[in-house]
């Protein structure tokens, strides 16, 4: 039997705050198995606070809402627990970690991924291997400190290539587009349409629409003030490319104001 068009993610009025301060305010959102979903949106629209928190970062407080991911709750479980369920986050802004090499961690997170704990180094050297070439990543990369002088580039090359290897279900990928210059784009674009399958789903969070002229999405989300408030296919996100934000704002609160002009004349 095929896993498509069965949710993977299910989010029902996600209800999100940080330091008090209410983020995300009520999100609804299905993603589908073998789905690209593109979530697009503002600075400050809570993009990054929606990824972090369906991945379980602690800071942020569920206030009210569901997540289910192969219909199992994910808000009862640690970010270690979801990740060994097949979700990967790839951040906005990846750390460095000084003295580990770059094989060394894909190494360790493999084997945190495996259910016996361990991952033969052969079998992990030639996996590594494989995913490098593919990826277009030089082989001298594997030596180096994670994330350690890298430029914006290689740091997003390193995300790519550990998703490539952990195997995700679901990925999440946090502008992982921002800042690149084109070849390290297409690397990323490259990365992610090798690992499109029936079987995996992902969510691209961009700002900008230059991802998805190389990686097309089925479907795209605009969140705006952290609540999704359209969702189209790609033609949505051109036509925010051509306009911008402003015209949906636009739309959206001649929409407010015509309900409210409805109740006050009922
Ligand atoms: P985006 O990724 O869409 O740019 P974020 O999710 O990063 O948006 O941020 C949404 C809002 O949450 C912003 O107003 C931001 O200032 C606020 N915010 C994010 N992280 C924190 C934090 N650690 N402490 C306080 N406010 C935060
Ligand atoms: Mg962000």
């Amino acid at each position: 039997m095929s896993d498509s068009n069965q949710p993977l993610l299910e989010v029902k009025n996600l209800r999100v705050a940080i330091e008090g301060k209410e983020i995300l305010r009520g999100v609804d959102l299905v993603v589908n198995s073998g789905e690209i979903h593109a979530l697009m949106g503002r600075n400050g629209s809570g993009k990054s606070t929606m990824a972090n928190v369906l991945m379980g970062h602690p800071h942020y407080e569920v206030l009210e809402g569901s997540v289910l991911y192969r219909d199992q709750d994910l808000l009862e479980l640690d970010t270690d627990e979801r990740a060994r369920l097949g979700m990967f986050l790839a951040f906005q802004y990846p750390m460095a970690i000084p003295g580990v090499t770059v094989a060394k961690f894909l190494h360790s997170a493999l084997k945190a991924h495996s259910e016996s704990g361990e991952v033969a180094v052969k079998d992990f050297r030639s996996s590594l291997r494989g995913a490098m070439e593919l990826l277009g990543v030089d082989s001298t990369f594997a030596n180096r400190y994670v994330n350690d002088g890298f430029s914006g580039g290689e740091k997003k090359r390193l995300e790519i290539l550990q998703m490539f290897m952990l195997e995700p279900g679901l990925c999440i990928l946090d502008e992982t587009d921002s800042g690149l210059d084109i070849d390290a784009l297409k690397t990323v674009a490259e990365g992610v349409n090798a690992m499109r399958s029936e079987e995996r789903s992902m969510l691209m969070i961009t700002h900008y629409r230059r991802l998805l002229d190389y990686v097309t999405p089925d479907v795209v989300h605009v969140m705006m003030d952290g609540r999704i408030v359209r969702t189209g296919g790609v033609e949505l996100a051109e036509t925010l490319e051509e306009r911008g934000y402003e015209w949906l704002e636009e739309e959206l609160f001649a929409a407010t104001e015509g309900n409210e002009g409805e109740s006050a004349q009922a």
